[in-house]
């Protein structure tokens, strides 16, 4: 196993926004045919990319609108990073699908994304954050969700190095943490402005995020990502190490 890739347990977190606050609603019923046209995943930019999935068959395929979302979702990681206190930000997934949970739309979730070679945990976003044309609505998304990440990062750099060796398990599911016990001080890892914006769950600055999925049923199905803890290794960057360990020892002093 390497040294930065920890196997490791997390409850997953959600930014859920409203569908009644926000006054909008999905239609209920399902999408005309059950296609099984299968996305193709030609999108990889450094660390975004677009994952496999089904989409319903319509008249107006949505993917090349996606694949522009994508890019806009990799170009906002690199605003973010330019300002931020690291240069390198955790890899974001965009699946295909609308996720609810109650008539609460997830809007994005941090959690262990396969890859070729395991599962390595990230930050994934559905097809209507991807989709939505307001930039700060999708930036402070991010944020939200890279903070959860970096608090992620943090536990398991400080915790393999208080250890003899390097290496184990970190296991948060008895920990009874909530949302903001997840996440890093934002004045330690961000800009100023991605700081000073910083939301937490039901904030209404992505609210636009759905407003603007009206519509996006019949292009995508509407699914809920299963909940609950899962497993996966972490690849952290020596600059988000070598971060980590001088805000130890800044809290030491
Ligand atoms: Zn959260």
């Amino acid at each position: 196993m390497p040294t930065n890739g920890l196997s490791w347990y997390f409850l997953e977190c959600f930014v859920g926004e409203n569908w009644l606050a926000a006054g909008t609603a999905l239609s209920q019923k399902p999408p005309p045919k059950r296609g099984l046209m299968k996305t193709v995943s030609p999108t990889r930019y450094d660390g975004v990319w677009l994952a496999g999935g089904r989409l319903p068959i319509s008249a107006d395929p949505p993917l090349s609108r996606l694949v522009k979302g994508v890019e806009r979702v990799a170009s906002i990681r690199t605003e973010i990073a330019l300002t931020a206190k690291v240069a390198t930000m955790p890899p974001v997934e965009v699946v295909p699908y609308i996720w609810t949970r109650e008539r609460v739309l997830i809007c994005g979730r941090v959690t262990a994304l396969r890859q070729s070679d395991g599962a390595y945990f990230g930050v994934q976003i559905p097809a209507p954050t991807a989709l939505c044309t307001d930039h700060a609505a999708v930036r402070a998304l991010l944020v939200h969700e890279f903070a959860h990440w970096f608090y992620i990062a943090t536990r398991v750099v400080n915790g393999s190095e208080s250890r003899e060796k390097e290496g184990g398990t970190l296991d948060l599911r008895n920990e009874g943490l909530v949302e903001s016990d997840t996440q890093i001080n934002a004045r330690d890892w961000f800009g100023e402005e991605d700081a000073r914006r910083f939301i937490q769950h039901g904030d209404s600055t992505t609210r636009s995020i759905s407003s603007q999925v009206v519509g996006l049923e019949e292009h995508f199905y509407v699914v809920s990502p299963r909940l609950g803890d899962t497993v996966g290794n972490i690849d952290i960057s020596d600059d988000v190490k070598a971060h980590i360990r001088s805000l130890r020892t800044q809290r030491a002093h």
